[in-house]
């Protein structure tokens, strides 16, 4: 039980690994982080009993920038018949839980293994109910089983109020075959995550107003509209017709960061592809001058020292409002649909 599993995007294990390093040392969790290129995944091993959940329980999973999804606990190894039985008997070491989620990594060993889950899972979970090992009840913790192959498995736990909201992180959206280009849902997965969905009539609502900074062809303005939201894009490039149709759109073939809305508006994001010291810098002054209330903005991620360079950017801009004094909630995530970038959400309180 005393490792802490991170999953995250294949290529990012480095960043996970400096970045839960850092809040161990903080908390004082005796241990090392490893992992392997690749794997979609890093691994935090706890020197002290309980020290991987003394980790979590100091950590908000959803102010952690790279990891996916985490769980705490062990390998087990399974055989090739009746791995039922030998779950069962690891379990006893693990309290009731409240859910279970049967999770795979993000690579193509994982895709592979993830029809063999969806097979296992009815079976397991019946057999876990018969055994009183699992109830349905969301103050106990997730049992999060997380497949390497049929032959082994990392046994995890995590509170479902504190990690991932979707297995593996990984949420399941559809493309809207209306939107004008696929990183529409970049910014669709940024509200789930971002804004609890039970907020999203008041804080995404049809009254506002939203400027969108590099919007062409259209994809994020999509999503603003959607809402209802009357929308200034913001672009040198062409943007859908089929979004200036609706009334609610207006183009400027401006510069992004020069252009200021005489008005304040309700939200500003921005999908400009630029060092993300000038994406930061615009966070900065939209939110600290008062242009926007929330923004949603993503940070191209330089070659190296990516963790050190995002922990360098968010500091700067925490150090900025503190001086204005003004608050702001800041939040960071590598989303699902991110690439080489991270996705920043702010919101003056
Ligand atoms: N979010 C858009 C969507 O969902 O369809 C895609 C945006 S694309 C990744 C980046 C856009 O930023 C390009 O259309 C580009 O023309 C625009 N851009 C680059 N530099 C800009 C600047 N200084 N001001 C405004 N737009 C800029």
């Amino acid at each position: 039980m005393n490792t802490l599993l991170l999953h995250c995007r294949p290529g990012f294990e480095g960043e996970v690994c400096a970045e839960i390093a850092e809040h161990a040392a903080r908390l004082e969790v005796a241990g090392y982080a490893k992992s392997k290129p690749s794997s979609a995944h890093a691994e935090f091993i706890c020197s002290e009993d309980g020290g991987a959940q003394r980790l979590m329980q100091g950590l908000k999973f959803s102010r952690l920038i790279f990891p996916r999804q985490w769980a705490r606990g062990g390998y087990v190894q399974l055989p090739e018949t009746d791995r039922i039985s030998v779950l069962l008997a690891s379990l006893a070491a693990y309290p009731v839980c409240g859910s279970l989620w049967l999770e795979v990594l993000d690579t193509n060993d994982g895709k592979e293994l993830s029809n063999f889950c969806k097979k296992f899972e009815a079976p397991l979970r019946k057999a876990l109910m018969g055994a009183g090992r699992l109830v349905e009840d969301t103050s106990k913790p997730r049992l999060l089983l997380t497949f390497k192959s049929g032959r082994e498995v990392f046994l995890g736990l995590a509170e479902a109020n504190n990690s991932a909201i979707w297995p593996m992180g990984i949420p399941r959206l559809k493309f809207p075959r209306e939107a004008p280009s696929r990183s529409t849902l970049k910014l669709e997965e940024a509200w789930h995550t971002f804004i609890p969905r039970e907020q999203w009539d008041t804080r995404l609502s049809d009254e506002m107003t939203g400027v969108d900074l590099g919007a062409a062809p259209g994809g994020w303005t999509y999503q603003l509209v959607k809402r209802g939201m009357l929308v200034t894009a913001i672009d040198n490039g062409p943007m859908a017709e089929s979004l200036m149709d609706t009334g609610l759109v207006q183009h400027l073939m401006v510069d992004g960061f020069t252009w200021k809305p005489k008005q304040p508006v309700d939200w500003m994001v921005c999908d400009i592809v630029e060092k993300p010291a000038r994406n930061a810098a615009l966070l900065e002054s939209w939110i600290g001058e008062g242009h926007c209330r929330e923004a949603v903005v993503n940070l191209k991620l330089p070659m190296k020292q990516r963790y050190a360079e995002v922990r360098r950017l968010l500091l700067r801009l925490e150090e900025s409002f503190a001086a204005r004094k003004i608050r702001v909630s800041i939040a960071c995530k590598q989303l699902y649909h991110d690439r080489e970038e991270v996705t920043c959400h702010l919101r003056r309180l």
